[in-house]
């Protein structure tokens, strides 16, 4: 084939087969060989993505911060004193401050470059004649693409058949109303609006079926060409983050302005020497503004970003974080997310008997119990309303497309291995959750038929007879029902099975509503997740309860929460039940209820709703266009990465990689690990920087010596505070964290119990540094030594501080608690050997003012670190006893 030169100018505008034609391609699709050459030839099927900034800006970036505006203009005066050593050191800091700003970006944005990886968009297409699915990026002009509901249209299409098909194309032309979508060309200047043969890239597909021939794709689509850019994962904040900005910007401006009084004080009232209190001035401030805070924040929720999407849960949205660990009922799917989706045939009934079906996965071999049923008809139904591909890879057989109808397949197969062959599809009424079945017309050697599969309750109404052995015979409703209710009730997914004669040469739900007859019922086995079962347990022990919102059977849903483990399953609801209970009613229900069956989309908005009324914080699960608003609704929103719509997902919060269950414990107990650490991190730095900078203020009010030199803050500050607020990040879930139960949405971070941590090691920090600085001067030391012995103490403080922060609702006496983590220890041994190298190495000794310390002392200084730690070990022990 000589390959493409131009894509068609105008697909809108002419009819589907010359565009076909143009495109060298066939209803068929592409060979593999040849989308291989176009896509070296068109290269891949992506937008262009925004420029980054570059390292240079970003570092620039850095200093564009009232602090670092603070401490330029210190150095600047500094310098203008004559104190070049405090200057230079003043500089280093601001530098090395910038560096690790730099350095943290970094790692935040490639967590959340990765992240955008994983939800890279697929798109099915035929090639060769198969079904396939393949990533949005391989797709080449002249690829036939399948669309379904819920589907993102990943490039642009000429649609060559359509069935009911609408668009939503709000990306492209604002207009917010779905869009009906057909096969016909339209005049040359049609605006894009108004393109009906065309399904533009980007656009999403909420409701119908259709196929169409990529026209074209990446940077050449009309979303590609307006500059349209992929939606990404936002920057990283939270609420909490922007609460802590506020709350530290705020900070700062009150230090500003204790330091100016301070200054006004010293210098006024205290005629201290200027350059000196300066210096003193400045110091306190930098100890006190907690300018590394927001910084650990967003490192702490990017470490989180990467734990979640190491348990397969995507964070799209970055306050799902802090969302996630603070659910206290999560509202989940059955199929595929409790159970496997992994279905099997089990019980097939026709009139006049019920048979068993044997077999493993989806291999078309097993046998039929009793044998020699009349089962023909049945098998030719489910194979032909049936939209999924089997194949077979080295001996395991696969389905390409619902599971579901996957396993009709093997079933049918079971019975008549070429049950669908020699048919044609003309026309089919989709799938959709609301109406629960499906409708297909073919044309066979044997005419033209009607397939209908669908919920037992729904095609039951639709049918007016049953097939008998002498042609159709009059329908035993009750007994339909009573054995689908019996089938169901051991946990088997329900379908029903029905066929008719159709007036013409296509379908329409009021034709076939009332004029089928049924050929039988076929119950399916998905057995549930064993790390589901755990998973549920877990969510149970960390007072999360979980609710099960199922389109599927009453009797099935209720026999799958009892092996699952819900916790009332016996209690269910249907979506007809929830029709007639109004808002009060619904709000007493809902708490009690666990199983929810035979739902529609709508039903789980209201859920959430009612659920919210009562002051629970919900997880939602979803995966069809029509949960999106209860996703965007819930308090967390989980969208299903495997056989969730792209629209779907778009809603969601959290993506779940591998659909299941236990991703979603998972991603509780390392929200709530995120909150925790965010907590430490905070509980950590305050108290320290407010030690450090009343140690200052109170020397200087009572007009002492300083126990601590400017530099020595600033050093103690900037390079040791980082480093071990840091540690905190990087900290794993503490045991019992998903023994706890779940913490209130609207509890303030910065609690009654934080505040007074704060007060008391603030106070603890100052009594410490001044008793060994006054120790220090009693035994005649030489101020220069009084005061590396005080800084030392600082530094062993802050490094107990840190062991204790370690286990905020347990014990830190226990061995593993004592042991830590690599970081905390590769941290705590760089700045040991930092301040090692500070109050030994004579050099730096100039530079810092230190002075070398005596053994002695050095061990005294250790001691009153653990004094000091066990102090609040049992102020926090005795906290705990009384909260009991
Ligand atoms: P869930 O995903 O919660 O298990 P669904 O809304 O997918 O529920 O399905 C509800 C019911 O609709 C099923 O129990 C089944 O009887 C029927 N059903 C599901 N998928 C199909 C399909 N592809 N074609 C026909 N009927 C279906
Ligand atoms: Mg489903």
């Amino acid at each position: 084939m000589a390959p493409l030169s131009t894509l068609p100018a105008d697909p809108h505008a002419a009819p589907a087969e010359e565009v076909l034609a143009h495109l060298q391609a066939d209803a068929a699709g592409l060979t593999e060989a040849e989308a291989a050459a176009r896509l070296a030839q068109f290269g891949p099927n992506r937008l262009p993505e925004v420029a980054q900034r570059g390292w240079l800006m970003r570092f620039l970036a850095q200093f564009h911060n009232v602090l670092i505006y603070v401490l330029i203009g210190a150095a600047a005066l500094t310098i203008g004193l004559g104190h070049y050593v405090d200057a230079g050191v003043i500089l280093a800091v601001v530098l090395a401050n910038a560096v690790i700003g730099v350095v943290q970006e970094g790692k935040a944005e490639q967590a959340m470059g990765a992240i955008r990886q994983m939800l890279a968009p697929h798109a099915a297409v035929l090639r060769g004649g198969r079904r396939l699915t393949v990533a949005g990026e391989a797709l080449v002009p002249g690829d036939v693409v399948l669309l379904e509901p819920g589907d993102k249209v990943p490039a642009d299409l000429r649609l060559i058949e359509a069935n009911g098909l609408a668009l939503q194309e709000a990306m492209l032309t604002g207009e917010s109303v779905p869009v009906d979508k057909g096969t016909d060309a339209v005049a040359v200047d049609a605006p894009l609006g108004d393109r009906r043969g065309m399904a533009y890239s980007g656009t999403l597909v909420t409701k119908g079926t259709g196929r169409g021939i990529v026209t074209s794709t990446g940077a050449a689509t009309e979303i590609g060409r307006i500059g349209g850019l992929l939606a990404g994962v936002e920057t990283l904040t939270t609420p909490l983050v922007r609460q802590m900005d506020h709350f530290a910007r705020w900070l700062s401006l009150l230090i500003l302005l204790i330091s100016g009084l301070l200054l006004a004080f010293g210098t006024f009232v205290q005629h201290r020497d200027f350059a000196e209190l300066f210096m003193i001035v400045v110091g306190m401030a930098v100890a006190a503004i907690p300018e590394g805070l927001p910084a650990v924040m967003t490192i702490t929720l990017a470490i989180g970003v990467q734990g979640m999407a190491r348990r397969n849960a995507i964070v799209r949205r970055l306050p799902a974080i802090e969302a996630i660990g603070a659910v206290s009922v999560i509202c989940t799917d059955k199929t595929g997310t409790l159970t496997r989706n992994e279905m099997t045939v089990a019980t097939v009934a026709v009139p006049g008997g019920r048979y068993a079906v044997a077999g493993e996965g989806y291999a078309p071999d097993g046998a039929i119990t009793p044998a020699g049923g009349r089962l023909g008809d049945l098998a030719r139904a489910a194979a032909l309303c049936n939209d999924a591909e089997l194949h077979c890879k080295a001996g395991i057989w696969g389905v390409e497309g619902d599971p579901m109808e996957g396993a009709l397949l093997a079933f049918a197969g079971k019975v008549l291995p070429e049950a669908a062959s020699g048919w044609a599809r003309l026309d089919e009424i989709p799938f959709d959750s609301r109406h629960r079945f499906m409708a297909v017309l073919n044309r066979g050697e044997d005419g033209v038929l009607v397939h209908v599969k669908g919920a037992p309750e729904r095609v039951l109404n639709m049918c007016r007879d049953q097939s008998g052995a002498e042609g159709p015979e009059p329908i035993d409703r009750a007994h339909w029902h009573a054995l689908a209710e019996e089938i169901a009730g051991q946990g088997q997914r329900m379908l029903a099975l029905a066929v008719c004669t159709p007036a013409g040469d296509s379908i329409d739900e009021h034709h076939i509503e009332g004029g089928l007859t049924l050929l039988g019922l076929v119950g399916l086995i998905d057995p549930p997740r064993p790390e589901a079962i755990a998973a549920v347990a877990e969510c149970r022990a960390a007072g999360i309860r979980v609710k099960m919102i199922t389109g599927d059977h009453a009797g099935t849903a209720a026999a799958i929460a009892r092996m699952i483990g819900l916790e009332n399953p016996a209690r269910v609801l249907t979506g007809a039940d929830l029709e007639a209970l109004d808002d009060a009613a619904l709000g007493a229900a809902v708490r009690e209820t666990d199983v929810f069956a035979r739902t529609s989309p709508e039903h789980k908005l209201r859920l959430v709703m009612a659920l919210q009324a009562q002051g629970q914080s919900v997880a939602m699960t979803g995966d069809g266009v029509n949960d999106a608003p209860a996703l965007k609704r819930a308090d967390a929103g989980i969208a299903m990465g495997l056989k969730g719509s792209e629209a779907a997902k778009e809603a969601a919060d959290l993506v779940l990689a591998d659909d299941n269950f236990a991703s979603i414990a998972a991603a509780v107990r390392e929200g709530r690990t995120v909150y925790d650490n965010i907590k430490k991190v905070i509980s950590w730095t305050l108290p320290t920087n407010g030690g450090e900078s009343m140690t200052v203020i109170v020397a200087l009010l009572l007009g002492l010596s300083m126990p601590v030199t400017a530099v020595q803050i600033l050093w103690i500050n900037l390079i040791t505070g980082i480093t071990l607020g840091l540690a905190l990040a990087f900290e794993p879930t503490e045991p019992g964290t998903m023994r706890r139960p779940p913490r209130q949405r609207s509890e303030p971070i910065l609690s009654g119990a934080l505040v007074w941590h704060v007060v008391l090691v603030s106070a603890l920090f100052l009594a410490a540094v001044f008793g060994m600085f006054a120790y220090a001067m009693d035994r005649g030391y030489p101020l220069a030594l009084a005061q590396t012995i005080a800084m030392n103490t600082l530094v062993v403080l802050e490094i107990f501080h840190l062991f204790f922060v370690r286990n905020l609702h347990g014990t830190s006496l226990t061995w593993a608690a004592a042991r830590g983590t690599r970081v905390i220890w590769a941290t705590v041994l760089g700045v040991t050997a930092g301040q090692f190298a500070i109050t030994y190495i004579p050099l730096l000794q100039r530079v810092f003012g230190t002075q070398a310390v005596p053994l002695a002392d050095g061990i005294l200084i250790v001691a009153v670190g653990a004094a000091f730690f066990a102090l609040i070990e049992i102020e926090k022990q005795i906290r705990l006893g009384l909260r009991g």
